[in-house]
Parts: C-alpha cells; structure tokens; sequence
C-alpha cells in the first residue's frame, strides 16, 4: 500500500516538472514574439508639424524645439519650421 502511494507522489512530481518544461518552453515562445511586438509599436506615425505628413517614428527626423520634441518627414521639412518658429 505504501508503496502504491509513493508511486502516486512520484507521479504527481514527474507531472508537475513535466508542466514546469511545457511552460517554459512558452515563455521562450512568447520572449521570440515580443520583439515583433515592440517593432511594430516603433512604427508608430507621427505628424510632421510642417507639411503635416503622417513619418514612422524609426524614419523621422528628431528636432526639439522649445523643449518639445517634432518628428519630421525631411530635414529641409525640419529646418523650415525652425524658421517659422524663431521669425517674429
Ligand atoms: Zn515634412
């Protein structure tokens, strides 16, 4: 009897870290994932406050004017705003 007893645990054990594998094996899964995940949240589009075109973030050109960062299409887009800005 005891013995078909420790033949119970044993087998609840060997399920148990069998489960943990199997768990592990999908978290590896979901890390592979994530990195599509951030990718396309990296694309995001953002307005070029000039001509007013809709440029993915990872193709914009950064400025940051008065403290607050403008995402635009061009350089030349960048540099005319710029002027807009500073002319009275
Ligand atoms: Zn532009």
């Amino acid at each position: 009897m005891i013995r078909f007893l420790f033949l119970i645990v044993f087998g609840y054990i060997a399920y148990r870290m069998l489960k943990k594998v199997i768990s592990d094996k999908i978290v590896v899964i979901k890390k592979f994932q994530q990195p599509f995940e951030q990718h396309s949240q990296e694309e995001e589009l953002l307005e070029d406050p000039y001509c007013h075109t809709f440029v993915a973030a990872n193709h914009a050109y950064v400025r940051t004017i008065n403290g607050k960062r403008e995402f635009f299409c061009s350089q030349k887009c960048a540099d005319q705003f710029i002027l807009q800005q500073t002319q009275p």
